[in-house]
């Protein structure tokens, strides 16, 4: 049942024509049309069941599991990866009901999104997107979360995973910087990337009218918020905000009763959410690692790993420490000797699961 697709996603001509769409809201709000269109010609309810065949509705029924398998769930959907889960959770999650949510602009405003993701990325992609959502919703589901999340948090926490890296150019900040880029002089060469991949959201927002009916504070507010989440993302921000859950850690510990540590750990969730590739099963962690491989030539998964990943959930498995966390951590063991091993025979003889790479810094 694929109705409201009658071309695939991405199936927009050439990659020009997808820059000026890019560039010109307007055009993508007459673009937006063509699926509001489709759409109110069939029963409202229907609209649960357009992007999911029978087995991608079945894999839904498992979105809470850390062995979700993005990629199959990707082709289930014919590409549409990312509206179908956000929908769905968006409902698991009561927010429709809660915020009194337009489904037919809620969908609209989610294929936009899908949409700007540029498919020929190898890694920041839609289904990278849809990675970070289904990951997102896994943290938000652990105790210590769950017991103290509002609506207002998981709404903001589903929004900012789905958008977090919407219109990545798939070529980083020095890139930008180096090359002079628009978005470099734009947001002075501070969190460029981030700072686009908000705005866009929060333009997207606005066109959908998804939240129009809500008073304008709260508008504000969800467009703040959601850019303090985004703006976490920015890797080169790693070392601020692990010095500060330390900190957190090591004092009086996070209380989530408060709304500026559950903000925060919003944050790091997000963050976590963001990088946690190399936290999966081998068959999975395995194809993200060659994706950004592919995309940032062999920049160093290993160390990524290493240095950025792994003191990240060291700390993470100390705030919540549940079978997930030890998951998480078991995983990222064994794929980082798994990769040391790919990357450096000799260095480990063959063994990849040395007990030497269960140290976690
Ligand atoms: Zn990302």
């Amino acid at each position: 049942m694929f109705f409201a697709f009658p071309v695939p996603p991405e199936s927009e001509g050439t990659t020009s024509v997808r820059k000026i769409k890019r560039l010109l809201s307007f055009q993508r709000y007459f673009h937006t049309q063509r699926f509001c269109r489709v759409i109110s010609s069939q029963n409202f309810l229907s609209i649960i069941d357009i992007d999911c065949s029978g087995q991608a509705k079945c894999m839904l029924e498992k979105v809470g599991t850390w062995k979700f398998d993005i990629f199959r769930f990707h082709q289930m959907t014919n590409g549409n990866s990312l509206v179908a889960l956000t929908f769905y959770l968006f409902k698991l999650h009561g927010l429709i009901e809660y915020f009194h949510l337009d489904v037919v602009k809620l969908r609209r405003f989610l294929v936009m999104v899908q949409e700007d993701y540029h498919q020929n990325n190898p890694y920041h992609n839609e289904v990278h997107a849809a990675d970070v959502t289904q990951a997102m919703h896994c943290y938000l589901m652990e105790p210590e979360f769950a017991k103290s999340l509002s609506p207002w948090d998981i709404l903001i926490s589903l929004l900012a995973a789905a958008t977090h890296d919407v219109d990545h150019p798939g070529v980083n900040q020095p890139f930008l910087i180096k090359t002079r880029h628009y978005l470099a002089c734009l947001y002075k060469n501070t969190s460029v990337l981030e700072n686009h991949h908000w705005r866009s959201a929060v333009c997207m927002l606005q066109e959908t009218q998804l939240f129009s009916h809500l008073p304008v504070e709260d508008n504000f507010l969800i467009e703040r918020q959601l850019g303090s989440l985004i703006l976490a993302t920015d890797i080169n921000r790693q070392i601020e905000f692990l010095t500060k859950f330390r900190i957190h850690l090591d004092g009086e510990g996070v209380t989530l009763v408060d709304a500026g540590h559950r903000h925060f750990m919003l944050q790091i969730a997000l963050k976590c959410a963001d990088i946690c590739n190399p936290c999966r099963a081998w068959e999975l962690s395995k194809q993200w690692g060659e994706r950004v491989s592919e995309e940032f030539f062999h920049q160093g998964t290993f160390n990524f790993i290493t240095y950025v990943v792994e003191p990240l959930f060291a700390e993470w498995s100390r705030f919540s420490n549940t079978i997930l966390s030890q998951t998480m951590l078991g995983h990222l063991r064994l794929n980082k000797a798994t990769w040391k091993e790919i990357l450096h025979p000799q260095a480990t003889g063959g063994n990849v699961t040395d007990a030497t790479y269960g140290k976690t810094n």
